[in-house]
C-alpha cells in the first residue's frame, strides 16, 4: 500500500514524501481508512509502530485551517512524550500550517497561558494535570473539539489519571471523533473504551 491510496490531502502527502516515508506501517495501513471515515478507533500498538501518524494523519486531514479554535486535543501520559508527539504533528502538519501546541506540567503556566492565547492553536497536546488545569482556567476551550486522542491509555490509567481523563472528557462534544491507542488491552483500557468511545473499530499490530 501507498500513502496516495489514503484518501489524504496534497499538502499532507507531499510532506510524508519530505519526511522520507514511503508507504504507511501496518498500524497505519489498519487505522487511517476507518479514521478518516470518521469512526472512532482503538489500536493496539507500541511506540516504534508509526502510531502518532497513525492518529496524526486523520486528525491533520480534518483540520478546518480557517478557523482558531482548538479542534484536536491529545492526552498523553508523560512530558516526553507529549514533546515528541507534537513535534511529529508539526513535521506532518507544515504543509498545511497547521498550529499545535504542547502544555505539561511541572514548567511555569503563566508562560503557557501566554502562548497559547497568542498562538490560538488548532491543535493541543499535553498532560491530563495541565490541560485541566488549562481549561479549569477557561484558557484551553474544547466546546468546538472534533477530535479526542487517547494516547497511551493503558500508561495514563496506570499512572492514576482516570479523574483527570474523565473531567477533561467530559467537557468535550458527545459529537467528537475518539481514536484511542495503548499499548495493551487491560479489562481498565476496555472498560475506557466502552465508556467513551462510540462503537470503535479496533486495530491491532
Ligand atoms: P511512533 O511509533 O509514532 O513513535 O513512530 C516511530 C518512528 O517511526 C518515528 O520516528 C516516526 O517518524 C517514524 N515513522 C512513522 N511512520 C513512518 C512511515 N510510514 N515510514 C517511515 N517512518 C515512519
Amino acid at each position: 500500500m501507498n500513502f496516495k491510496d489514503l484518501q489524504l490531502k496534497a499538502a499532507l502527502l507531499e510532506g510524508l514524501e519530505e519526511m522520507g516515508f514511503e508507504e504507511p506501517t501496518p498500524i497505519q495501513q489498519e487505522a487511517i481508512p476507518p479514521a478518516l471515515e470518521g469512526s472512532d478507533v482503538v489500536g493496539q500498538a507500541q511506540t516504534g509502530t508509526g502510531k502518532t501518524a497513525a492518529f496524526g494523519l486523520p486528525l491533520l486531514n480534518q483540520l478546518d485551517m480557517d478557523a482558531d479554535y482548538v479542534q484536536g486535543l491529545i492526552i498523553t501520559p508523560t512530558r516526553e512524550l507529549a514533546i515528541q508527539v507534537q513535534e511529529e504533528l508539526y513535521r506532518l502538519g507544515k504543509g498545511l500550517k497547521a498550529r499545535s501546541f504542547v502544555v505539561y506540567g511541572g514548567s511555569s503556566i503563566g508562560k503557557q497561558i501566554e502562548r497559547l492565547k497568542r498562538f490560538k492553536p488548532q491543535i493541543v497536546v499535553g498532560t491530563p494535570g495541565r490541560i485541566l488545569d488549562l481549561m479549569q482556567r477557561k484558557v484551553l476551550k474544547v466546546n468546538q473539539l472534533s477530535v479526542l486522542i487517547l494516547d497511551e491509555a493503558d500508561e495514563m490509567l496506570n499512572m492514576g489519571f482516570i479523574d483527570d481523563m474523565r473531567a477533561i472528557i467530559r467537557q468535550t462534544p458527545d459529537s467528537r471523533q475518539t481514536l484511542m491507542f495503548s499499548a495493551t488491552m487491560s479489562s481498565s483500557v476496555k472498560q475506557l473504551s466502552e465508556q467513551f468511545l462510540h462503537q470503535p473499530v479496533q486495530v491491532k499490530v
